[in-house]
């Protein structure tokens, strides 16, 4: 008897989906680094799937199964990095194809979806992630392949309606993907919602170490779709390293404390900030103030996760001097990890960046809600 199937997500993740070393017993997996397999003397394989590193890693099945147990996905797949997780799904398309996505999402995807649109003759077209009537319309407005949602969004945090989303994409024939990066399965499960395809930079929560820097998709089918893109996998070699999957499964241990703990964590610092004089306003979906509070109610189950922004009073050269005062929170990019971070992020993103000048993205970690209360009270307090 499979003891975890009648388990709770959370038996899950801890268990990584109760994966024991066949060879060895071993609670832990073990690492296996070879990038070559050799065959016997009839010149067979002693593993069919295990041949060469680029097509298939040890390390991959009990990731992607746990990916697959915690998502409710039918097949996963592990790669280099978010933005390598994205670009097969880019290069799974045909010239022609057409893709709808956020004004606001990750800009570095954003970018890349634009050159790599041009470059490979995909056509792109944007919506308003704070306006279903704007997503409804562009979807609507030509033939499209692929529907992009990012939520919450990074770094204001707009919630998209996933279900309505995957309504309307598949009535549009469309495949709907969710960059649930930030909500992480632990608060969202996007294909129970209707999504077709879930991506997360796994770099951020699920390693949430701050020390691999890697990708995960999430399948609702094991259709031709995911074989493409498996295909794009290997031929691209868009793969995770051997030790760096063992690390992902490690940090995929502890991600419910983690997410569990920054998110209680992230609504009591954007409600003790939320009216600061220092501050013209806190962006949380957790927040009733929030545009995207209602939705965020429905499809986030036990928190609103963990990031936030503020918008400090007195524009750029404030909003610098708040990030130069953080003693506990570390001035760096990035999020997800057990440490708390903030970044400016129109210094990251250049002066073309739709974000606000005077916005500052905090990404909390594990810390004592309190040390990081009384870290941004004694920046802000100039
Ligand atoms: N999606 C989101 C929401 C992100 O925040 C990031 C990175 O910051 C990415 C995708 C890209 O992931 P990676 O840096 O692992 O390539």
């Amino acid at each position: 008897m499979n003891i975890f199937k009648n388990c709770s997500a959370e038996t899950t993740a801890a268990r990584a989906s109760g994966h024991i070393d066949e060879a060895t017993g071993g609670v832990s997996p073990s690492i296996q680094p070879s990038t070559t397999f050799a065959r016997d003397s009839e010149y067979a394989l002693i593993d069919a799937a295990l041949s060469y590193g680029r097509d298939e890693n040890t390390g991959y099945p009990v990731v992607e199964k746990t990916l697959c147990d915690l998502e409710g996905g039918a097949e996963a797949l592990l790669f280099g990095s978010g933005m390598a997780a994205a670009s097969a799904i880019l290069q799974s398309l045909q010239p022609g194809d057409r893709i709808v996505a956020p004004r606001i999402m990750y800009w570095g995807l954003r970018h890349w979806l634009q050159s790599f649109s041009e470059r490979w003759g995909l056509q792109l077209d944007f919506y308003d992630p704070d306006s279903t009537g704007s997503l409804e319309d562009t979807v609507a407005a030509a033939e499209t392949r692929i529907l992009w949602i990012e939520t919450p969004a990074n770094p204001t945090w707009e919630i998209i309606d996933i279900a309505a989303a995957a309504e309307c994409a598949h009535k549009n024939g469309a495949l709907l993907v969710v960059d649930s990066t930030v909500s992480t399965p632990v608060l969202t499960q996007p294909i129970k919602l209707g999504a077709d395809i879930v991506m997360h930079a796994a770099t951020k929560y699920l390693n949430g170490h701050c020390d691999v820097v890697a990708g995960a998709l999430v399948f609702a089918e094991r259709d031709n779709f995911f074989a493409e893109v498996r295909e794009a996998r290997i031929h691209a070699g868009a793969i995770l390293g051997s030790f760096e999957a063992w690390l992902l499964q490690r940090g995929m241990r502890t991600l419910y404390l983690r997410v569990q703990k920054a998110s209680a964590s992230a609504l009591t610092i954007a409600k003790h900030f939320e009216n600061h004089d220092r501050l013209n306003s806190v962006l949380y979906p957790g927040l009733e103030s929030h545009s995207g509070h209602a939705i965020a109610q429905t499809q986030m189950i036990g928190g609103f996760g963990g990031m936030l922004s503020i918008l400090v009073d007195g524009g750029e050269q404030m909003a610098l001097k708040v990030a130069k005062r953080c003693g506990l929170f570390a001035r760096a990019t990035s999020l997800g990890g057990v440490e708390s971070l903030i970044e400016h992020r129109r210094t990251i993103e250049g002066p073309h960046s739709p974000i606000p000048p005077e916005l500052l993205r905090l990404s909390i970690g594990i810390e004592s809600v309190e040390d990081l209360i009384a870290d941004l009270e004694q920046a802000l307090d100039y």
